[in-house]
């Protein structure tokens, strides 16, 4: 009866997030673990598996209005999450849990997964290629796949490109850095993503995607070092677009699959500080207004509104309107530090990743109407 009582509550969860924004959040590990000067998350463990935390509730502090100054227990912040990631988890870990978002690329889905969180909280390490983050693992995974799929009659083709919007506008991470890039701009009209002089570049092996990533890695991290470290107010953006088709034995195609997948590590949504100068600042700003602006799209597309939705608004949804919409499945990563330095910081990205979790996707919104 047990079994079938969390059977139930796994089928009612599966319908109640199908369709959503899909959210889990990742708890960096503290340096030093007996500090006293750490966030109190007050896991909970979650009711269908006791091996995974799905909840999280920080205590908070008021002032007494009676007595000025003295600080009494205010209203704890509660959250709840489709899977939290704390200190024991481990990249293998993260991508155990979204391997079959993953693989759903080749059965021709379109995919976005998002890491959302202040600098230094652990975005980077999550993706990256370094870290044996979920770029790496995702390498591995397609390419087995296209394997794999190659004795059940399936051809593939894997076409990639890396990309970045700082300040607002397009560049290609894999563009020699000697001569200044120049900005690129995305097509606004076509069903799939078109970057206006820019080709995808066509991967024919793991080698091949690997080496794309190392290149884009080594730019990325020169431009840091040129600028105060640009790839924290940067976004940085994979592509992969993933074709299959299917032939007869007379050589016709009889079914075609179009897959992408979209791995996004956002710049860094800590408030703009002035005390950074005037120019971090700036890019603060900016960079905040573009991360709410995702954030409103995301939620007029999941009330089935594309009116008020300017998609060309800001470059970063103008990259993702192709994947954004009817039948897409997003993954948000809220990625969150558990020093009481950074507190603040931390309930304001869990706010926002309870926002995002509240979306629908897929009603009548989506590339499709979005087109003017
Ligand atoms: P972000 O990209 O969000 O700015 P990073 O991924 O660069 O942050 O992480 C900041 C630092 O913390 C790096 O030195 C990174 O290696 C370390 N770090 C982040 N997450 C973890 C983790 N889960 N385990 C161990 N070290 C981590
Ligand atoms: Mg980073």
């Amino acid at each position: 009866m047990k079994e079938e009582e969390r059977r139930h509550k796994l089928f009612e969860q599966v319908q109640k997030l199908k369709g959503n924004i899909r959210v889990m959040c990742r708890i960096k590990p503290p340096a030093d673990k007996s500090s006293d000067a750490l966030i109190k998350f007050n896991p909970r463990v979650s009711e269908l598996d006791e091996d995974k935390i799905d909840g999280l509730t920080i205590p908070t502090e008021r002032e007494d209005f009676r007595m000025p100054g003295k600080m009494i227990a205010g209203e704890p912040k509660d959250f709840n999450f489709e899977r939290v990631f704390d200190d024991n988890c481990t990249n293998k870990d993260v991508f155990d849990e979204i391997s079959q978002l993953v693989q759903s690329v080749m059965d021709g889905k379109k995919v976005c997964i998002f890491c959302y969180g202040q600098t230094g909280s652990g975005k980077t390490y999550t993706m990256s290629r370094k870290e044996d983050g979920i770029i790496p693992r995702t390498q591995d995974m397609i390419f087995s796949e296209v394997d794999r799929l190659k004795v059940l009659g399936w051809e593939y083709t894997v076409e990639g490109s890396y990309l970045e919007v700082y300040q607002d506008k397009l560049y290609d991470l894999l563009a020699s850095r000697s001569a200044k890039p120049e900005p690129l701009t995305v097509d606004p009209i076509s069903e799939e993503l078109n970057i206006k002089g820019h080709s995808f570049t066509l991967l024919k092996e793991e080698r091949d995607l690997d080496e794309m990533v190392r290149t884009a890695d080594n730019n990325r991290h020169t431009a840091a070092t040129a600028m105060n470290d640009r790839s924290s107010r940067s976004h940085s953006i994979l592509v992969l677009k993933i074709r299959g088709v299917k032939k007869n034995e007379d050589g016709e195609i009889i079914r075609t699959r179009k897959g992408t997948l979209n791995l996004i590590d956002l710049a860094g949504s800590e408030s703009p500080d002035k005390a950074r100068g005037e120019q971090i600042y700036r890019e603060g700003v900016e960079i905040n207004s573009s991360l709410s602006y995702l954030r409103t799209v995301l939620s007029r597309l999941g009330q089935g509104k594309t009116e008020g939705v300017d998609f060309r608004s800001y470059t970063l949804t103008q990259l993702l309107r192709p994947s954004l919409g009817k039948g897409c499945r997003t993954l948000m990563f809220v990625m969150v530090s558990p020093l009481k330095e950074n507190e603040n910081e931390t309930i304001r990205s869990l706010e926002f990743a309870k926002d995002a979790q509240k979306v629908k996707m897929g009603g009548n919104g989506g590339a499709a109407k979005s087109k003017k």
